[in-house]
C-alpha cells in the first residue's frame, strides 16, 4: 500500500493589502501660510525651491503645465499643494487656489486634490471652504507629546491635535498624518505611543519624515551646541520597521517615509538618520518581521517559497540582505521562486 503524505502549503497576503498609489502633481509652496519657523525645517532645501512672493502667477504657471502634461499623456492627475501651510494663507487666496483647482476638475484633468497644512490651522472657516473642494487634507502632526511639540517650535499642544481631527471628521474630510520621529525630546517609547494614537484616530495616509538635522536651521544651531543628538539611522530602521508593520495591519497607507533626495537636500544635511532608500529598508524589515513571525510557528520546514513579483524586492531586502537567510531556513536549504503570485506561498 502507498504511504500518501498531503503537501504542507501556507499562504500567506502581504500585510498592507492591496494599494494603489496614486499619481500627484505636486505644487510646493515653500513657507506659504506659515507665521513661524519650526526649528527642523528647511523647505527650500526639502523642495529644492526657495521661498515664493507671488503665489498667484505661481499656481497659474503650474497649474498650466498640469494641464499640457495631462493632454500630452491622456492622463487624469491627483493634485497636491505641499511644502507650507496652505490653510495658513489668507481665506480669500484660499479660495481663489481651489476654484481654479475645481474648474481643472469639472475638465477631468485631475481627479484628486490633497493639500498639507498644521494641525493649529484647521478651523471652522477653513473646514468649511475645503469641504467638497479637497479629497485629502495631511496634517502635519509630527508628534503628540506636548513636550516634544513645544520643544520643536510647533506651537500647539496634543490636544489641538484631537481638535483638528474631532473638526475634519465632523466636516467628513479625509485626513492623513505626518510624523516626525527624532526631534528633540522624542524617544522610541513616544514615537511608539504617537503611532497608537495615530491608528486610533484612523487617518486614511502616512507620511514618516525621521529628523535631520539641516543646516541653516535652529535644530543645527543646537546640534553644534551639543544640545540635540539625533537618533542613528540603525535605531531609525528599527522603529520604522516596527512601526510600519502596524500601520499597515491598520489598513492605513503609507504615502512615504523619508525626505526626497533632492541634490539641494543631501548636500545640507549635517547629521541624522539619512538613507536614500529608508522608506524601502523599513519596508523590507517589516515585511521580513511579518513573514518570520508566521513561519516560526510552524511545526515543519518550507522547502520552496514562492515570491509575488510585485513584492520580490521588499522581500529579498536591500542589497539582498534577507536573501540567505530564507534560502538556508531552520539550516534546510529552500528554493525560491518569483511568479505572478498573488500571495506569498511556503510549501
Ligand atoms: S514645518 Fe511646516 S509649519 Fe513649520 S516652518 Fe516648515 S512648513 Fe512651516
Amino acid at each position: 500500500m502507498k504511504n500518501i503524505t498531503r503537501k504542507k502549503i501556507l499562504t500567506i497576503g502581504h500585510p498592507a493589502g492591496v494599494t494603489n498609489r496614486r499619481s500627484v502633481w505636486p505644487i510646493f509652496l515653500p513657507f506659504a501660510g506659515c507665521r513661524q519657523k519650526c526649528i527642523f525645517c528647511a523647505q527650500n532645501l526639502t523642495t529644492g525651491r526657495g521661498k515664493v512672493g507671488d503665489y498667484k502667477s505661481l499656481v497659474v504657471r503650474e497649474l498650466e503645465r498640469l494641464q499640457i502634461q495631462s493632454q500630452k499623456r491622456g492622463k487624469i492627475y491627483g493634485l497636491g499643494f505641499f511644502g507650507g501651510t496652505f490653510t495658513g494663507l489668507d481665506l480669500e487666496l484660499q479660495d481663489w487656489i481651489l476654484t481654479k483647482v475645481e474648474a481643472l476638475k469639472k475638465q477631468g484633468i485631475i481627479n484628486f486634490v490633497c493639500l498639507s497644512t498644521r494641525p493649529d490651522y484647521i478651523t471652522p472657516e477653513v473646514v468649511s471652504l475645503l469641504s467638497n473642494k479637497v479629497d485629502l487634507v495631511e496634517l502635519g502632526v509630527q508628534s503628540f507629546d506636548t513636550s516634544v511639540l513645544l520643544a520643536s517650535f510647533r506651537g500647539y499642544s496634543r490636544e489641538v491635535i484631537f481638535q483638528a481631527v474631532e473638526l475634519l471628521n465632523k466636516y467628513q474630510l479625509k485626513f492623513g498624518f505626518q510624523l516626525l520621529p527624532g526631534l528633540p525630546k522624542h524617544s522610541l517609547e513616544l514615537f511608539y505611543k504617537d503611532i497608537e494614537l495615530t491608528i486610533s484616530l484612523k487617518p486614511a495616509t502616512l507620511r514618516i519624515y525621521p529628523c535631520l538635522v539641516l543646516k541653516g536651521t535652529s535644530l543645527a544651531r543646537l546640534y553644534k551646541q551639543g544640545v540635540y543628538q539625533p537618533w542613528s539611522l540603525r535605531t531609525t530602521i528599527e522603529a520604522l520597521g516596527k512601526a510600519v508593520l502596524k500601520i499597515w495591519q491598520a489598513k492605513i497607507q503609507i504615502l512615504r517615509i523619508g525626505l526626497t533626495p533632492e541634490p539641494s537636500l543631501i548636500s545640507n544635511i549635517l547629521a541624522g538618520p539619512w538613507h536614500a532608500a529608508l522608506g524601502f529598508l523599513a519596508k523590507s524589515l517589516a515585511l521580513n518581521t511579518y513573514l518570520h513571525s508566521i513561519v516560526n510557528r510552524l511545526d515543519w520546514t518550507p522547502r520552496e517559497i514562492l515570491v509575488p513579483v510585485r513584492y520580490a524586492a521588499e522581500f529579498f531586502g536591500y542589497k539582498n540582505q534577507y536573501k540567505p537567510f530564507w534560502q538556508n531556513l531552520n539550516n534546510i536549504s529552500v528554493c525560491i521562486k518569483i511568479g505572478n503570485f498573488e500571495q506569498f506561498i511556503f510549501c
